[in-house]
């Protein structure tokens, strides 16, 4: 188990930070940032900002950063910073993000780390970004990958592995055809590793080297991960 992490009990209790303020989620396709988001959104009453799924909404309406997007990450390679920084600049000027939000896969590089540093520092009274890694082994993370399918109607996530519907290919609930994220094929993750090693690491390094990052195990149970991360940031607000 990671050492920066504390003594995580399964089962979350509410635990009321006043203003958790910003938090980012880092770690490798696959380790469970968003469902983890979706677990702090619940307990802490802030939004979930992920770059993926606005870069995925963007694609489905057919925007002009979609269209430009759509190839880039069908290739599993990165979106340029320029126009990921200027779609997160947007998203954060909405009022649900006024006293805190989840970033989920942004910052990736090391000048969109710089950049949302420097808008942060550029406005008083907003407390300092902290970092937490999810930490999970490359081949568990290969299986959740090409193994994961979701339900187009009701978003239900299965992975053919780990947590197969009853009907193989159809979900429990809608009975509709699960589908399978372009980018979730072993050559592309192979290319999203790669991109996350080279690209992604240095941001880890960057808030670990500014006091302001803590590793979770991300290979346990849900509620497991989750309490780990709230005992992560709740030290690391200290
Ligand atoms: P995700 O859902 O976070 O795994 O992101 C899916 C894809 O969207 C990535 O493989 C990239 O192509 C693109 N993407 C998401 N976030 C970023 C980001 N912060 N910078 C550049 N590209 C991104």
């Amino acid at each position: 188990m990671p050492s920066s992490e504390t003594s995580a009990k399964s089962g979350l209790e509410p635990k009321l930070l006043t203003v958790p303020g910003p938090i980012l989620l880092l770690g490798a396709p696959g380790v469970g940032k968003g469902t983890q988001a979706k677990e702090l959104v619940k307990l802490w009453g802030i939004p979930q900002v992920s770059t993926g799924d606005l870069l995925r909404g963007n694609v489905a309406k057919g925007t002009e950063l979609g269209k430009v997007a759509k190839e880039i990450m069908g290739r599993g390679e990165l979106v340029p910073d320029s126009l990921v920084n200027e779609m997160v600049a947007v998203r954060l000027t909405e009022p649900d993000t006024a006293s805190g939000y989840i970033l989920d896969g942004f910052p990736r590089t090391l000048p969109q780390a710089k950049w949302l540093d420097g808008r942060l520092a550029a406005q008083p009274g907003t407390l300092p970004l902290v970092a937490v890694s999810i930490q999970v082994e490359y081949n568990q993370l290969l299986c959740r990958i090409t193994g994961r399918r979701n339900c187009p109607v009701c978003q239900t996530i299965y992975n053919v592995c780990f947590k197969p519907p009853q009907r193989d290919g159809f979900c429990d609930i809608e009975g509709a055809a699960l589908v399978q994220r372009a980018d979730d094929t072993e050559k592309v993750f192979e290319e999203r590793m790669r991109a996350y090693e080279a690209m992604t690491a240095p941001v880890l390094e960057h808030y670990r080297s500014l006091g302001r990052f803590a590793e979770v195990d991300g290979d346990r149970p849900i509620n497991d991960i989750a309490a780990g991360i709230v005992a992560a940031v709740e030290q690391l607000r200290k």
